[in-house]
């Protein structure tokens, strides 16, 4: 079993890999490192091997983890990627540092007005289905870009990027494609997109962000 910082590093060097023979230079690619069903206990290596940007699915199980976690480690960046209902919206504003989950109107309006009311404004992404698939949240490709301009017009919010996750068992390449493509019409700097098996396919199409669980922690039970 090797280690988290061995893992960490492997992961990293191939990140810097595929960014510098693919990515525009001087590309950044940020880790987010996928912690989801994993305890306390298991993310502190990556901690104290200096991983810093951090990625939960679920509002409740980040909130029983990372504001212990948080008080320990400077810098953490958290970004919620799991699905988010409006009756968590509050929380999930307190402790989410970049929520990549928004995909409908009324989850835009209400995190705007507890944004507003807690003075705290963590950065958006909007997820896009973009396998059109009936089990997977997110707002259709073809609403996408309409979306972010409502988000900004209406709703008065700035969006940072794009996330989405491609159809399992179908090459991804089109479909990181197409999200790098909706990005560019939507004028949106960020580009959430690959995870552990797929990464360097999605830094060679564009990604900003790579949101890797398995490949770091193992395998969840
Ligand atoms: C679990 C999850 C990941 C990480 O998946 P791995 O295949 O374990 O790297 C990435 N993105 C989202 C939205 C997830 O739910």
């Amino acid at each position: 079993m090797t280690s988290a910082a061995e893992r960490l590093q492997t992961i990293t060097g191939r990140i810097e890999r595929a960014g510098a023979r693919f990515g525009p230079p001087p590309q950044r690619v940020s880790l987010v490192a996928v912690s989801k069903t994993f305890p306390a206990d298991a993310i502190v290596p990556f901690l104290e091997a200096g991983q810093r940007v951090f990625g939960e699915n679920r509002v409740q199980e980040a909130e029983a983890k990372w504001p212990e976690l948080r008080a320990s480690y400077d810098g953490i960046e958290l970004h919620l990627i799991g699905p988010l209902q409006t009756n968590k919206a509050r929380d999930a504003v307190a402790l989410f540092d970049v929520i990549e989950t928004l995909d409908r109107d009324k989850l835009a309006a209400v995190l705007k007005a507890e944004m507003e009311r807690a003075g705290k404004r963590p950065k958006l992404f909007v997820q896009v289905n973009i396998g059109l698939e009936p089990q997977k949240a997110g707002i259709a490709p073809g609403e996408a870009v309409v979306f972010v301009e409502r988000c900004r017009a209406v709703h008065g919010l700035a969006i940072e990027g794009l996330m989405a996750i491609p159809p399992d068992g179908l090459p991804p390449g089109p479909y990181f494609a197409q999200l790098a493509l909706l990005g560019r019409e939507a004028g949106v700097r960020s580009l959430s997109m690959g995870m552990s098996g797929d990464f360097e396919t999605a830094i060679a199409m564009g990604a900003t962000h790579v949101r890797v669980g398995s490949a770091l922690f193992g395998h969840r039970g």
